[in-house]
């Protein structure tokens, strides 16, 4: 059996995370097939910054966020589709690394905590984001906030600097909503 890790929502294995299957009964195929949708949406939006992001991008960027929150879609399937799409938008737009899904989770214990924190919630902003989309709104400050988050999550910051993205998020979430 592979191994994941998830734990984004109270029915996290013992407090602490589900490493084998999830207690929701997500796979660990699916867990990790949405890390790696995660670290594709980091790419895009890396791509992003080079030049503007069409609608087409940001279809992607909220569909695969919303994609992978708690028990929204443990279809293998559809996850990988979504994931093929963004690699192929992010070509169209020039290109970039991909973020490695093992270290969305690695690293000192603070900072994995700050940075799920900004994940999890740009997650949650992407279902109220694309539910309002479908029903015909955009803020294209909230638009661009997906892409900036995306951009940290991949990036190096103190605890301080994390904490003012935080901070800053929550004010646009809250636009958002
Ligand atoms: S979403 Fe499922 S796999 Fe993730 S922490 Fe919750 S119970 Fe575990």
């Amino acid at each position: 059996m592979s191994n994941m890790f998830c734990f984004q929502c109270e029915q996290t294995a013992g407090g602490q995370g589900c490493k084998k299957v999830g207690v929701c009964g997500k796979p660990a195929e699916v867990a990790n097939k949405q890390d790696d949708l995660t670290g594709a949406l980091i790419g895009l939006a890396r791509a992003a910054a080079k030049q503007s992001p069409g609608p087409a991008a940001n279809e992607l960027i909220m569909q695969g966020l919303f994609a992978t929150i708690t028990n929204v879609s443990f279809d293998a399937g559809r996850i990988e589709e979504l994931k093929q799409q963004v690699q192929k938008e992010k070509s169209k737009l020039g290109g970039a690394e991909d973020y490695p899904s093992d270290q969305l989770w690695s690293g000192d214990v603070d900072v994995v905590s700050l940075r799920s924190t900004l994940l999890l919630g740009l997650r949650g902003m992407a279902a109220y984001a694309w539910h309002a989309y479908v029903l015909g709104k955009e803020d294209p400050e909230v638009m661009a906030w997906f892409y900036k988050g995306l951009r940290a999550l991949g990036e190096e910051h103190s605890l301080e600097e994390w904490l003012s993205l935080l901070l800053e998020f929550g004010q646009i979430n809250l636009k958002c909503m």
